[in-house]
């Protein structure tokens, strides 16, 4: 068996959802498990977060999976629903909802529910993706307040830039604007808000990437900011190369060595989710020591730098992202973000929760 396995540990999401409500002691929270738990495997995330209020979701599919495996938890459909028939589902699963737009609220108000339903109703404070405009809010707010449909409202929107240090003063103005005459309770943050912007805490926050140990801000580490990781992507040698100054390693030939290097090849490549992009000195540990991948990333194989571990031989471990190698520093190697890298890991990568 090819030795790739992405390590899920539950002890670190139950720490990281810990400190989340360390940063928001007098908020409930909102788990965000959508994305398959962003790459974690939804049932294996679910389980680490047990001690959550609620979960939140894209997908009915994803809502029915949680409810089928016996939690109990309010589960917030993260985009409402898609058709009026969804609304069935909504009321069978006992679903909560967004509502962010004239559509949603007309197929909430007219459906016949047994059960009456959670409605968040989102504000575009800003990001311009969805929401209801400001000017349009407060009829919204009417029509669903005075619905037999709707047993509670929570005011909602997302920040388009809570990750940086006044990143959310305009949207909160807005907030302000809209929503502050109003008796209902309010969810407004995301992992980055739940950090660095205490005044937006509220009733509900809603956390996703703090919760996977990844950092929701690019100048902080996740260990700074007292997360744990979740995912180790761990792999192992396949092979071992020593290559002469002048060689190269990989398609493309783009790691050419100045001096003799011994090149341990990985069984992992971007058809496991590692990204193609990550460029000759991304770092990845060998038998728990941190060196370099070198040349380009191919499909199934990688290649590392281990001229400096002796050691390392066909079967010693590597750790392509975990507690040595934060996801984070592969992501900016990468020029990307550690929710992309962790959404990405792929189908053929077997999980395994520790
Ligand atoms: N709330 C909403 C509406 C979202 O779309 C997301 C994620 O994209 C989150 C919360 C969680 O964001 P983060 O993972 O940055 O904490």
């Amino acid at each position: 068996m090819r030795p790739i396995v992405a390590h899920i540990s539950e002890t670190a999401l139950a720490h990281n959802l810990a400190q989340v409500r360390r940063y928001a002691p007098h908020s409930r929270v909102i788990a965000v498990v959508k994305a398959n738990a962003y790459g974690h495997g939804l049932l294996n995330a679910a389980r680490g977060l047990k001690e959550t209020d609620a979960f939140a979701v894209l997908n009915i599919s994803e809502a029915v999976a949680l409810r089928e495996a016996g939690y109990q938890h309010p589960i917030l459909l993260l985009e409402g629903i898609f058709s009026a028939e969804e609304m069935a589902l909504v009321d069978r699963y006992q679903l909560d909802i967004v509502v962010s737009h004239h559509g949603q609220l007309q197929w909430l108000l007219d459906y016949q529910v047994n059960i009456p339903v959670r409605a968040y109703l989102k504000l575009d404070s800003g990001m311009h993706r969805l929401g209801f405009q400001p000017a349009d809010y407060q009829d919204a707010l009417n029509q669903l307040a005075s619905s037999g449909n709707v047993s509670e409202i929570v005011l909602m929107t997302h920040f388009a830039n809570a990750d940086v240090p006044d990143g959310v003063t305009q949207a909160m103005a807005t907030v302000a604007r809209v929503t502050d005459a109003q008796p209902y309770q309010r969810s407004l943050a995301n992992s980055a808000a739940v950090i660095q912007q205490p005044r937006t805490h509220a009733n509900w926050v809603r956390p996703g990437i703090m919760l996977y140990g990844a950092t929701p801000i690019a100048e902080k580490t996740a260990a700074s900011l007292g997360l744990k990781p979740v995912m180790t992507l761990q792999s192992g040698v396949i092979g071992i190369q020593e290559i002469q100054a002048g060689e190269s390693v990989g398609y493309g030939s783009l790691f050419t060595a100045d001096t003799v290097t011994r090149v341990g090849i990985v069984a992992c490549g971007y058809a496991d989710g590692y990204p193609r992009h990550a460029p000759s000195g991304t770092p990845i540990a060998v038998n728990g020591v941190l060196t370099r991948t070198l040349g380009r990333v191919s499909m199934d194989m990688l290649a590392a730098d281990i001229t400096h571990i002796p050691d390392a031989r066909i079967g010693s471990p590597v750790e392509l992202w975990g507690n040595l190698v934060p996801v984070d520093a592969v992501a900016q190697a990468s020029g990307t973000i550690g929710y992309e890298l962790l959404c990405a890991v792929t189908a053929r990568v077997p999980m395994h929760v520790i």
